[in-house]
């Protein structure tokens, strides 16, 4: 529906198949943008090229396909933006927003684990060095922004972080010559033109900055809903910990997992029709309400 103003993602990055844990975040965006009438989109994460696993991409999308979460428009691949992001950098240099940092990581643990903006003053002259983009105490038009980003989780409810005290200048490219990703995805929601951000709450600490990225570029911000992550014994279930590729000759009892999962309370004879029926059930019924309260995390119980 080209005339709702919703406009939802997913965004996996590409280390691995997609596991449970993902498919319930993928699930939750689906939904919520299908019964708003909204678009669903996709985006490769592929920023990291060290992390990834070669053809992950391309596996995902495989397994979106066969558990019935149909997008619309082409699939966005971080790796083609380098361009953008590079003239954004340029910007936001031009800006004044943006300075070479040669600390290491044992100078930032040093300073209690977050970046105090030392090198705001000057870098040490070394070859290999990275940018930061001031988040607080900025110049020209921005010098109102606060320290303190606040935002409502339509899930998660009221949300403060310190960005000087909790979070400190980000990393917008690294000495490696890689992108930092926190920037890259707030660019690429921009040209999504995304409205809706529902994803897992292990994004929830990455959100405040994200939140200021959209602030220091003059663009409203998103609405955010992050849904429990799945773990097991305590653990989140994830690439990190070889949480299991998803199978997708069992599509539909997933999605019904997932639905359970996420508070939905299927039926239990939907287990047996078709992932059609299932995901218009799933569809029709969707509400995120019942998971306010849930936490960041929940255990997965076992089928
Ligand atoms: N690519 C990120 C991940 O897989 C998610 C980014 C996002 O949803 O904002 O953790």
């Amino acid at each position: 529906d080209q005339t709702s103003p919703y406009t939802g993602r997913f965004a996996p990055s590409p280390s691995g198949p997609l596991h449970f844990g993902s498919l319930v975040a993928a699930l939750a965006s689906f939904l919520d943008a299908r019964k708003s009438g909204g678009r669903w989109l996709i985006r490769i994460d592929d920023i990291d090229p060290p992390r990834e696993m070669p053809g992950a991409g391309d596996l995902i999308l495989h397994t979106l396909e066969q558990h019935g979460l149909t997008w619309d428009g082409d699939v966005l691949w971080q790796s083609s933006r380098s361009e953008a992001y590079l003239a954004h950098l340029e910007e936001l240099t031009q800006l004044g927003l943006i300075y070479p940092c040669s600390c290491t990581r044992q100078h930032i643990k040093a300073m209690g684990g977050i970046y105090n903006g030392q090198c705001r003053q000057g870098a040490e002259n070394k070859a290999e060095l990275a940018l930061r983009l001031k988040l607080y105490d900025l110049p020209g038009s921005l010098t109102s922004l606060p320290h303190q980003v606040r935002f409502i989780d339509s899930i998660q409810g009221e949300q403060v972080q310190d960005l000087a005290l909790e979070v400190g200048d980000a990393v917008v490219r690294r000495k490696d010559g890689l992108f930092g990703y926190q920037l890259a995805v707030v660019l690429d929601d921009l040209h999504q033109g995304v409205t809706h951000i529902v994803r897992g709450a292990d994004l929830l600490p990455v959100t405040a900055r994200q939140i200021r990225f959209f602030e220091i570029l003059h663009k409203s911000i998103p609405a955010y809903s992050h849904v429990p992550v799945a773990a097991i014994n305590g653990l989140k279930l994830s690439k990190q910990n070889h949480a299991p590729a998803l199978n997708n000759a069992d599509a539909t009892i997933n999605i019904w997992r997932a639905l359970v999962f996420l508070r939905q309370n299927p039926p239990q004879e939907l287990q047996r029709t078709s992932l059609t029926t299932l995901l218009t059930w799933a569809q029709t019924h969707w509400d995120k309400e019942v998971l306010k309260g849930a936490g960041q995390i929940l255990p997965l119980t076992p089928s």
